[in-house]
């Protein structure tokens, strides 16, 4: 049976050419970019809760850099660093082989280095990343940016991800061809990062969807102190969902079903070329679905009919 400091070697150890120091003492060390703000963002993964024991283990990797790498995605940063933390029920060398190939091969596809961790034996496998990226002062994407007027932006499609697991979880009846499509968003989802990058300086304020879209945008709204439109017949959708739009289950996935790590971005009328322009550039869908207006509330819009929200999202603690 390998020791922590087996496991760490084989399977947490990786170069770490910009850190100072690496893996292996009480503290990694970084030099900041001179002049750079750091951004430094934390989420927490739990069997069972934020993926299932069963789940191949490349994609639970994957899904815990990703979720992170959003975070950044979603402030304008530029992803460096990484640190890993995982309680584990048993040295499971086949799941950590599987788990270190997702999530190292995200990571090197964004040059995050990861710096550090724990390494400890837990009851429920538990895994918790904190990265730290880099942002120019002053250009970050925050939620409290958003200004009256703005263009409300959301970029790819919204609803795959939870139309998987409502299909898995028989709420939501998928044909295979649907469920081929929306079952790799919610198992390999893409952060957004390019995106982020590209709007500092053109986006006001911007979020990740990862707990749906009306409360992820409800977010933006109450740290800004506004309230916005939404036309739920402009909002983006695969192939896959646009057949059940009017399936309320499959609109539940839309509006609030989380996990999709799109970004929800606001911005001025006069940037709708320079949006169409990284569009294209990124070849990414990004779909003008809104107004910030300044009277508060969300309000929903379906062909210009008012439409009711069942549940914005999703919450650890009401759901
Ligand atoms: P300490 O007891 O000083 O906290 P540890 O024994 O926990 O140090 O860890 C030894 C080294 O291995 C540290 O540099 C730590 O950051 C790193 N480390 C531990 N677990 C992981 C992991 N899962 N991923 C990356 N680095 C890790
Ligand atoms: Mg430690």
């Amino acid at each position: 049976m390998p020791g922590e400091f087996d496991l760490i070697a084989k399977y947490f150890t990786r170069p770490a050419p910009h850190a100072v120091l690496g893996v292996g003492d009480d503290c990694a060390l970084i030099a900041p970019t001179p002049g750079m703000e750091l951004a430094i963002s934390t989420d927490m993964l739990i069997a069972g809760r934020h993926f299932m024991p069963s789940d191949g283990p490349g994609t639970i990797g994957h899904k815990a850099m990703a979720v992170n790498l959003s975070d950044l995605a979603a402030m304008g940063a530029r992803p460096r660093y990484a640190l890993l933390s995982i309680a584990l029920p048993e040295a499971d060398e086949k799941f950590l082989r599987g788990f270190a190939g997702g999530f190292f091969g995200l990571a090197q596809k964004y040059g995050v280095e990861v710096i550090g961790g724990d390494t400890t034996r837990g009851g429920l496998l538990t895994l918790n990343v904190t990265v730290i990226g880099e942002v120019p002062p002053g250009q970050a994407l925050r939620r409290d940016a958003a200004k009256a007027g703005d263009d409300i932006w959301v970029s790819g499609t919204l609803g795959d991800a939870a139309a998987a697991l409502a299909h898995h979880q028989g709420r939501l009846r998928l044909e295979t061809a649907q469920a081929v499509q929306c079952f790799p968003r919610l198992f390999v989802p893409a952060p957004r990062i390019e995106l982020g990058l590209a709007l500092r300086g053109i986006a006001h304020a911007a979020i990740d969807v990862s707990d749906g879209f009306a409360a992820d945008l409800g977010h933006i709204l109450e740290r800004s102190d506004a309230g916005a439109e939404v036309w739920f017949d402009q909002l983006p959708l695969s192939e896959a969902l646009a057949p059940l739009v009017n399936d309320p289950a499959a609109q539940d996935c839309i509006l609030a079903g989380g996990d999709d790590y799109e970004l929800v971005f606001t911005a001025p009328a006069e940037k709708r070329e320079d949006i169409a322009r990284i569009a294209a550039q990124l070849e990414l869908r990004l779909s003008r679905v809104g107004r910030i207006q300044p009277e508060p509330g969300l309000r929903i819009l379906n062909r210009g009919e008012p439409m009711p929200l069942a549940r914005a999202g999703f919450d650890h603690f009401q759901s």
